[in-house]
């Protein structure tokens, strides 16, 4: 059994029939894995979606900041430091817009980074939904910690 105030933060989270949150969670994952093909960087793709509510309300993939080259790699194929992570990107865009993450679901074609997952739980972001998971599972250990609920998705087949 779960406190009534976590119930009540499930419920909203997600659809009471498994089933049809299944469907929605691929179909959102579908659009992160769309937009991961945006990314102009070479050595891995990456997109994230936020929605609250049941509405779209940000976008990102890795990339530079705006007004910066497109390349993410160097010469050597190393990423430069200033390539911004999908879901950072998708937060940041949230930042500019009169809407806020708090509540929110994020969508991520890979598990997030140590530093993300600072960001991710920083937003209020209550769920993450993710495809592949990263190397480094630190990212996702700080956001179970935080009382996030983490879930992956198993291969979408259109992929
Ligand atoms: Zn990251």
């Amino acid at each position: 059994m779960c406190t009534w105030a976590l119930c009540m933060q499930q419920d909203s989270l997600v659809y009471a029939d498994p089933k049809k949150q299944e469907r929605y969670d691929r179909a959102y994952m579908r659009m992160a894995s769309e937009w991961s093909k945006l990314s102009h960087c070479t050595r891995k793709q990456v997109g994230a979606l936020i929605v609250k509510e049941g509405m779209i309300i940000s976008d990102g993939y890795n990339g530079t900041p705006t007004g910066f080259p497109n390349d993410c790699e160097d010469a050597e194929g190393l990423t430069h430091w200033y390539v911004l992570h999908a879901e950072a990107n998708a937060i940041m865009k949230v930042a500019r817009s009169t809407n806020n993450a708090r509540g929110a679901t994020l969508y991520l074609t890979h598990s997030p980074c140590k530093e993300c997952s600072k960001l991710i739980m920083q937003a209020g972001i209550k769920r993450l939904v993710y495809l592949d998971a990263y190397k480094d599972p630190s990212g996702l250990e700080l956001l179970r910690n935080g009382g996030l609920m983490v879930h992956k998705l198993e291969d979408l087949p259109s992929r």
